[in-house]
């Protein structure tokens, strides 16, 4: 029997909003993933908010997944000294899980349009699968013509019609899928908290109690 396949969700999580986990519990019960790894990344400090620490957005990813059984925290690139790159990330993963183990990146539809720009991208395809979810502003219909073509080529050839071809093969594929569509942005939650609006609603309670708490995004 072939192993469900298991999810792998980066992001600076900066803070951790409702369209992310959306995006985590919809491709969970979409694809019948066993379980999503949130892996937040250990970003350059220029790429975060100065006033918030990578052991501070762990916290709140930890807090926002508490009572999933099927969401878990991975912490690994939070604890590396420099930041990692996500086919680094892949191949270790690969490495602790056996080759037979299928594995599928989860990425929104704008992250995915930039993924030629990541550190040997072409690579990622020989660890995981690719699963593209819907980003407002970013629509899954004629998308093809906005991505570079190198991307195009990648994506044509191993586009998947059906999820269900995932557990079938550890890697290499390509699937997109519609979730409901959540205009939430980390860089919208933010602003709102700097200028003094409140983005309860845009994100769990808990995860706000925590910023409230400890001043950040001020
Ligand atoms: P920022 O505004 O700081 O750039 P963000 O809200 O885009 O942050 P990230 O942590 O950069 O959040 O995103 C992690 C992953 O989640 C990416 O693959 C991104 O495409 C996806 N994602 C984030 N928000 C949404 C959303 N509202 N709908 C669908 N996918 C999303």
């Amino acid at each position: 029997m072939s192993a469900l396949p298991l999810g792998i969700f980066g992001g600076t999580f900066d803070p951790i909003h409702f369209g992310h986990l959306r995006l985590a519990q919809e491709l969970a019960e979409g694809l019948a993933l066993e379980a999503v790894r949130f892996i937040p990344a250990g970003c350059p400090p220029h790429r975060t908010s100065p006033s918030v620490s990578a052991a501070q957005r762990l916290d709140m990813v930890r807090l926002a997944i508490a009572g999933n059984r099927r969401f878990v925290l991975d912490e690994r690139e939070i604890l590396k000294p420099t930041p990692a790159y996500t086919v680094e990330t892949l191949a270790e993963l690969r490495q602790e899980l056996g080759a037979a183990q299928p594995l599928c990146l989860l990425l929104g539809a704008d992250a995915f349009l930039g993924l030629t720009t990541w550190h040997r991208w072409q690579a990622l395809f020989d660890f995981a699968h690719i699963a593209v979810a819907q980003r407002p502003g970013f629509s899954l219909s004629a998308w093809e013509d906005t991505m570079p073509e190198a991307l195009k080529k990648e994506f044509q050839r191993r586009l998947q019609v059906s999820p269900q071809n995932l557990k079938e093969t550890p890697a290499g594929s390509v699937v997109t899928f519609s979730i409901t569509a959540l205009d939430i942005s980390a860089t919208a939650i933010r602003n709102a908290i700097k200028s003094g609006k409140n983005p309860r609603y845009l994100l769990p309670d808990e995860v706000l109690q925590y910023i409230q708490q400890n001043h950040l995004y001020q």
